[in-house]
């Protein structure tokens, strides 16, 4: 699943720059041009990772910033600064903005894609690795492969990503509509009836030589993924 960043940029050229770079590294990218948008967005939805101009129209970076890391769901979002070598002093790096990068510009896309990739190895270490495992159960991103104690499981296109999102956090409870979101997309409007059917797909698929089931159904709040070791 491709990790999804969101570019706040008020340089429309920088910022379509790091749109066409960001999706050939197969990034699912979001952009917002004003510190004010990209403050509503990110209560919509909260990407996998946050690139952040310093300086913005509207409400700025840094202020941004400082309310990410105060609302509960976007504490621990990681997030990347886009300074201006002017703004580069020991009194605004010292500032308590709590962003986990900096970049200064001008900065070459290489070394940016690949701060970004190292922060999210560190930070959301299972949306990026190769090989997802968790209890019996492996996912091979490389080679879209899923296996459950070495035998190889065939899944559809829908049930590979449902599984790849559930293994993300195992233990995790999902609601069918925060699955919807996050395995379908929020642009589509689907039943939350199909999240059902394809859950059910999932776990015949994965329970077919196994006594143990790995999905978990929570009655009046969703499924959750607990395989055991
Ligand atoms: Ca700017």
């Amino acid at each position: 699943m491709a990790p999804r960043i969101l570019i706040v940029e008020d340089e429309q050229p920088l910022l379509e720059m790091l749109r066409y770079n960001f999706e050939r590294a197969d990034y699912e990218v979001e952009t917002e041009h004003n510190g004010d948008h990209a403050e509503i967005r990110l209560k919509e939805a909260v990407p996998d990772l946050l690139l952040l101009d310093w300086m913005l129209p509207g409400l700025s970076g840094i202020e941004l910033c400082r309310r990410v890391r105060q609302w509960p769901v976007t504490k621990h979002l990681p997030i990347i600064m886009l300074t201006a070598r002017s703004d580069e002093t020991d009194r605004v790096r010292g500032f308590e903005t709590g962003a986990d990068d900096y970049v200064t510009k001008p900065f070459s896309v290489g070394e940016l894609l690949a701060r970004v990739g190292a922060l999210l190895r560190r930070s959301r270490p299972l949306l990026v690795a190769d090989v997802l495992k968790v209890g019996d159960i492996e996912l091979d991103r490389s080679a879209m492969l899923v296996r459950r104690r070495g035998h190889t499981i065939h899944l559809g296109p829908t049930d590979y990503r449902l599984l790849e999102f559930m293994m993300q956090s195992p233990s995790r409870v999902f609601t069918r509509q925060q699955l919807l979101d996050n395995v379908w997309g929020c642009a589509v409007y689907i039943d939350e009836r199909t999240v059902d059917v394809h859950v059910g797909r999932l776990r015949k698929a994965l329970l077919q030589a196994w006594e143990t089931d790995p999905i978990r159904t929570v009655r009046g709040a969703g499924y959750g993924f607990d395989p055991q070791p």
